[in-house]
């Protein structure tokens, strides 16, 4: 198994998909490797690109807020994406991208085995759907978020909790609420 600097070095240097032409940084992902709980979101947008951190602009402001509600500290746990690269002008990732790039996640995902994995709006919800074999439960965020779903094998368990993506807030601002309580079932996890 490839250890972390392996899979940045891979990382930084990738150009399976055209994205490297107008990225300005990857970003790897961020966080505690010892962690059990990983969150997983959709791609890196202008401030991500700028400066290489998951999670750095406006939606992570809102994900901070969410993850101080549900008492869990950001250095605590693993921020990832399912893109690496940003999609010019925040476009929503392309099926071919997320085949090209979701290798990284995976190797991440083997890494750190989390006994919880939260994602982070649609596009996270139906690839980590997919790699456990629960493609049968898949239905779009507003149906099955807050909902914990079991998954893995005998030997390694783990909770796939839907989550909507942060963002949602900078467009209804009433979402907040929705998103909080579903930050709460995390306590108990
Ligand atoms: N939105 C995401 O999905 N990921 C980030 O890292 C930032 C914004």
């Amino acid at each position: 198994m490839k250890n972390i600097e392996e899979i940045k070095k891979e990382i930084l240097n990738c150009r399976k998909c055209p994205l490297y032409k107008t990225r300005i940084n990857p970003v790897v992902g961020e966080g505690s490797l010892q962690t059990e709980i990983m969150f997983i979101g959709e791609a890196p947008g202008a401030n991500e690109d700028r400066t290489g951190q998951p999670f750095c602009g406006a939606a992570g402001k809102i994900l901070d807020e969410l993850l101080e509600s549900a008492r869990i500290k950001r250095e605590e746990i693993y921020i990832s994406n399912i893109l690496k690269c940003r999609p010019p002008g925040n476009r929503s990732p392309r099926v071919e991208e997320i085949k090209a790039c979701t290798s990284y996640l995976e190797e991440q995902i083997a890494l750190i085995k989390p006994k919880v994995i939260c994602t982070l709006g649609n596009f996270a919800t139906a690839f980590i759907f997919k790699k456990f074999g629960l493609d049968n439960k898949l239905q779009g965020i507003s149906k099955i978020h807050g909902q914990v779903f079991a998954a893995g094998d005998l030997f390694t368990q783990v909770k796939i909790v839907p989550l909507y993506h942060p963002a949602v807030v900078a467009y209804n601002i009433n979402m907040k609420e929705t998103l909080k309580k579903d930050f709460q079932r995390l306590i108990s996890l």
